[in-house]
């Protein structure tokens, strides 16, 4: 690969500074892996980072820091049609309207076809597979046969939530780059620096995630869905059966698209999960180290009613919701099942 060591980047990563660093030092010194695998739950930054990694690859703008964002090259991997750019997701069947159960084998057979072929353009290929922890085992052994017989100036990064939860054959033959929580003062001074009102509550309340802060940052419904579905949260635990539902029927709607579906409830978890950590921090003297703390009032009184018991059985069930949401069952479902056993 050739070096570019005089290059200047325009990445503006949320922290992450040692990925950064490792990636951008690899570009300069023209030392790039064949395959990347990004490890990290979602909302950490793992795909914004691979974005900024791509599109500095293929980025044909010789005067300004990379990726540019304006050359030609820049403009097609940012609408996904660059013809060296190859990426790989969980499909949407045409007639059923869901989406396909994890990654399929013809997705990776293609994806090899087209890494046999010529570059297009300056010479690097690269493909990016999102949720990489989707594939079967027949799947992964095709991707395995790209792996052992890599194709020169080729880039592969995988993207999963977890490295156990691919093949060690594939995990193996991958550059592994595990992404972890960001710290909140990194957060609330990225949000900062953007003029985001409220960044301090925000930073909070992401938990470490940068891609939920800009979330909440960028849409107001969704600041303001927090407060709805902690509100939600606290009545249905306190209810019957009855209620239960119809209360949840307030805090979610559902989509025709299981994949909007499966993000919402990964959101209403999210805000679940974060609402029972603040009640036990309240619990055990360490308010100061709330998230929500726009709820504080809510929150204390919660931590009077419930006991740490109730509160881990609780965190128990919720984080079942994500293994479940894995195996494909319907997020509908899931919540009631959920919400049913609380
Ligand atoms: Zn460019």
């Amino acid at each position: 690969m050739k070096q570019i060591s005089s290059r200047q980047f325009n990445w503006d990563v949320c922290g992450h500074d040692k990925i950064v660093h490792f990636l951008q030092s690899a570009i300069l010194s023209g030392n790039l892996t064949q395959a990347y695998l990004f490890s990290g739950p979602s909302g950490l930054g793992k795909k914004f980072v691979a974005s900024k990694l791509i599109a500095s690859i293929l980025c044909q703008n010789l005067e300004k820091p990379v990726p540019c964002g304006v050359c030609s090259s820049c403009q097609q991997v940012a609408n996904g049609l660059h013809p060296d750019f190859y990426t790989v997701n969980q499909e949407i069947n045409e007639k059923t309207g869901k989406l396909s159960r994890g990654i399929i084998i013809d997705q990776i057979r293609n994806l090899k076809y087209k890494l046999q072929q010529g570059t297009l353009l300056n010479g690097y290929k690269v493909a990016l597979i999102s949720d990489a922890h989707l594939m079967n085992l027949n799947t992964s052994n095709a991707l395995l046969k790209i792996l052992e017989e890599p194709t020169s100036n080729t880039v592969i990064i995988l993207l999963a939530d977890d490295v156990s939860y691919l093949p060690q054959t594939i995990s193996s033959r991958c550059q592994i780059v595990r992404f972890l929580p960001v710290a909140t003062s990194d957060i609330k001074s990225y949000l900062e620096n953007r003029g985001v009102f409220d960044s301090g509550l925000i930073a909070r309340q992401a938990n470490g995630r940068p891609g939920v802060a800009i979330d909440l940052s960028n849409n107001k419904e969704l600041a303001d869905g927090v407060k709805n579905n902690i509100d939600g949260f606290f009545k249905i635990i306190e209810a019957d059966l009855n209620s239960r539902f119809e209360i949840a029927d307030k805090i979610i709607s559902w989509d025709k698209d299981e994949y909007i579906n499966i993000s919402s409830l990964n959101n209403l978890m999210h805000n679940w999960q974060l609402a029972l950590r603040d009640v036990m921090l309240i619990k055990s003297d360490n308010e100061q180290l709330v998230s929500n703390i726009n709820y504080l009032d809510k929150l204390k009184e919660q931590a009077e009613i419930l006991d740490f018991l109730k509160i881990k059985t609780i965190l128990r069930k919720i984080n079942q919701v994500d293994d479940y949401a894995k195996h494909n069952i319907n997020s509908k479902s899931i919540l009631e099942n959920l919400i049913i056993n609380l």
